[in-house]
């Protein structure tokens, strides 16, 4: 068995701005749980790569664009686990340091068009037909084990709260929160921020994911400053001083929109006075390479 054990503390941010509202803070630290397969992505790999051994698969091939921390944590996660890595890589073939990152730790990269790479099991199959080995894991790590993984926080947590905020792509992560807090009967609050425009599509990819009853869910979707990976001077502002004044490092495509939004609920008093929130941050870190000079 693969021995997916880590570390992910639960840590009050104190800010005079929280403490001002009477709110308190806390964070998940899915950053620290490693470098490169980082935060939920670790979480999300974790089923899949067990399955893979148990159906005796040695090669990972999944998708991802050319920033993709998806991409960088399965070509980590294959070296550390014992597998090869292949990553379909959105658009024209360029180099960067996160697609570098991925072939020094093995991976073996191939461009797609926007066109082709739409369709994911397609190109598995006409380029995978014959192969034993090969293992399909989608875009982002989305599907049902990656729910599984990512429900597992809700096992860790030391306390309770009013309310969990989470970033969204997939919207897997969430899916995972939404089954975790469920099945633990707590009546928490879990707030939905996605990072991309028109992220209204997020409930209905939960419910396909086994989200049977969305109702403590609320979805956010006007923090997404303009779109995915898309950034705006205040952004990087918040980032800045954030970042200075917690220790915590964040960045603008996910973990960056995500405490801006607590932020702004709370300043907008939509958040009561005495409620405590979970934050997770769910790590990406490397995605700051593709956005030094914002800085
Ligand atoms: C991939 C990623 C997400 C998105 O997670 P989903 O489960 O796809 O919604 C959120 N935060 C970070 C830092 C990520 O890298």
């Amino acid at each position: 068995m693969l021995d997916f054990d880590f570390y992910s503390p639960e840590e009050e941010i104190v800010l005079p701005f929280y403490e001002e509202h009477g709110i308190r803070v806390f964070v998940k630290r899915d950053d620290l749980i490693h470098p490169y397969i980082s935060g939920n992505k670790w979480r999300k790999l974790k089923y899949p790569l067990q399955h893979a051994q148990k159906e005796g698969k040695s090669l990972l091939v999944t998708f991802g664009g050319a920033w993709s921390n998806h991409l960088l944590a399965t070509a980590c996660a294959g070296a550390k686990f014992g597998f090869r890595t292949y990553g379909f890589v959105r658009g024209e073939a360029i180099e960067n340091p996160v697609l570098k990152l991925c072939q020094l730790f093995g991976m073996e990269l191939h461009f797609v068009d926007r066109e082709r790479y739409r369709d994911k099991k397609a190109l598995f199959n006409t380029h995978f037909t014959h192969s034993e080995e090969a293992y399909f894991i989608d875009e982002g790590g989305y599907g049902m084990l990656a729910v599984q993984g990512c429900s597992e926080i809700t096992n860790e947590l030391r306390y309770t709260y009013e309310h969990c905020f989470c970033a969204c792509g997939t919207g897997t992560t969430l899916a995972g929160l939404a089954k975790g807090i469920s099945s633990h009967r707590w009546s928490t609050t879990l707030h939905a921020v996605p990072v991309l425009k028109g992220g209204g599509f997020i409930l209905d990819e939960i419910v396909k994911l086994g989200v049977a009853n969305p109702t403590h869910i609320r979805l956010h979707l006007d923090y997404h400053f303009g779109g995915y990976a898309k950034t705006k001077p205040e952004l990087i502002e918040f980032v800045k001083t954030f970042t200075r004044q917690t220790s915590l490092l964040i960045e603008p495509t996910y973990t960056g929109k995500l405490f801006y939004a607590v932020h702004d609920l709370i300043a907008q008093k939509q958040i009561a006075r005495g409620s405590t929130v979970l934050v997770i941050h769910s790590g990406g870190l490397t995605g700051l390479l593709g956005m030094l000079d914002r800085f």
